[in-house]
């Protein structure tokens, strides 16, 4: 890749970890530019459900869920032989609409700076 422009860091990927690693180097004043091969991104097969920690790690905040996003504060596992409730005052679990979260950090990153370059590799 030649654009010309100087960067600090070039940060290969852009899925969630392309992602959060370009909002820290950005956060902390680099130049970065982000570079996917794919021409559109977030379209990974996934369920979208995150923990707790996955949650504060994706800086979601609970207590204002986006609208593409969705928490549970009770949980059932199935097997074939048993079934286990889990309820809790805390949010357990959130399911996000991914390509819609993933659209929602590449704005952040576009406002911290980053250049976003797709179809690259
Ligand atoms: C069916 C399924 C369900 C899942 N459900 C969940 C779930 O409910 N909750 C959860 O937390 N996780 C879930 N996951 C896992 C989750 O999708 C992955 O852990 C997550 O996407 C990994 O993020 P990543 O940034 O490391 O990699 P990826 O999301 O794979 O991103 C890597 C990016 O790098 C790009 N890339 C690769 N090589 C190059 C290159 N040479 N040049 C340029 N770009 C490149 C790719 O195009 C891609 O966009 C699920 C996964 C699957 C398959």
């Amino acid at each position: 890749m030649n654009t010309g422009e100087k960067y600090d860091a070039l940060v290969v990927g852009a899925g969630p970890a392309g992602m959060a690693a370009a909002r820290t180097l950005a956060e902390q004043g680099a130049r970065v530019v982000l570079i996917d091969k794919h021409r559109a991104v977030g379209h990974k097969a996934c369920a979208g459900g995150l923990t707790a920690s996955g949650v504060e790690r994706a800086s979601i905040d609970p207590d204002a869920l986006p609208v593409h996003a969705r928490g549970f504060h009770s949980l059932t596992v199935h097997s074939s032989r048993w079934q286990s409730e889990l309820r809790a005052e805390s949010m357990l679990l959130v399911t996000i609409d991914r390509p819609s979260w993933t659209h929602s950090q590449l704005e952040t990153l576009s406002g911290l700076g980053v250049d976003l370059r797709l179809g690259v590799r």
